[in-house]
């Protein structure tokens, strides 16, 4: 097996691998990106030149240099899938749902080369359910590769294997992260959220709680955990609102943030 990586491709448009995409191809990697043909629309390619727009635009930039682009090739899952098989690193990066990531794993085993790296970039859906029904060759070279938001900026790159990967895998997968991607990569177990957004939500809820229970706003809160304490201006609920409370599998009503925001202005 060979882990030279000069081609990957990236499979999802949205938020994340749109930036990850583009961060391939600040590091000189040729990039496909793939997202679903949306329905009953006669441009195919509609959803993945629609992210791909919006990374150009975003701010901070994704881009090292806007010529960086022309490393990256835009397509759709109907049309232009079989260009996974040029690919040396598969990164999956669609909806959290298992059962679709599920669906595409699949595919991607029909479709990759054999020497491929196969990962995903799920936040939190063990590796190992994400794998299930994948032959052990495939089961071999998969592993989570999980980015954090903004991906060319945040240096943390958690790496999890399965019980089945093998470890020529996991080296590859430290390497890509760590001398390509310039990251930082730490090896995590196969639970439920890894390791950052499993402390990440106690980090983030705790003060939240805490505001509601005794009565403070959004507003409040934000403007005193924010950068007067040296924490990002993301502080509380602009941060978790952007790591996607909301669109998390199965928020609890109480930890999402529209409930936050449906009782801050009731109480208000
Ligand atoms: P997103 O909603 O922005 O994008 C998801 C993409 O999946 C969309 O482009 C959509 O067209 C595509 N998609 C939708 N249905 C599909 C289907 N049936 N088959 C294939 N593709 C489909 O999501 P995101 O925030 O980019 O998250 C993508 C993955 O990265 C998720 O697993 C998420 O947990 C993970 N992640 C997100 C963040 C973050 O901060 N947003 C950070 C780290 C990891």
């Amino acid at each position: 097996m060979t882990h030279r990586i000069r081609r990957v491709a990236v499979l999802g448009a949205g938020t994340m691998g749109v930036a990850i995409a583009a961060h391939c191809a600040n590091a000189g990697l040729e990039v496909d990106l793939l997202d679903v043909a949306p329905e009953g629309e006669e441009d195919k390619n509609k959803i993945v030149e629609g992210g791909f727009g919006r990374m150009k635009k975003a701010r901070p930039a994704a881009l090292m240099s806007p010529s960086v682009a022309e490393r990256m090739r835009i397509g759709n899952f109907d049309d232009d899938f079989e260009r996974v098989t040029e690919a040396d690193w598969i990164v999956e990066a669609i909806v959290e749902k298992p059962d679709l990531k599920q669906g595409l794993m699949q595919r991607v085993e029909a479709t990759a080369k054999k020497s491929a790296l196969i990962s995903s970039n799920t936040s939190g859906i063990p590796l190992h359910s994400v794998a299930e029904g994948r032959s052990q060759g495939s089961k071999k070279r998969f592993l989570g590769t999980h980015f954090f938001n903004p991906p060319r900026y945040l240096k943390l790159m958690e790496i999890i294997p399965t019980e089945d990967t093998d470890p020529e895998t996991v080296e590859a997968a430290r390497n890509l992260g760590e001398r390509v991607l310039g990251k930082g990569g730490v090896i995590c177990k196969d639970t439920p959220n890894f390791i950052a957004n499993r402390l990440g939500s106690f980090a983030g809820m705790q003060p939240a709680t805490y505001a509601f229970e005794n009565g403070y706003g959004i507003e409040e809160v934000d403007a005193i955990t924010g950068p007067l304490i040296g924490h990002p201006k993301t502080a509380t609920f602009r941060l978790n609102e952007q790591v996607g409370l909301d669109t998390s599998p199965s928020p609890s009503p109480r930890t999402s943030t529209s409930w936050y925001r449906r009782t801050s202005r009731a109480r208000s």
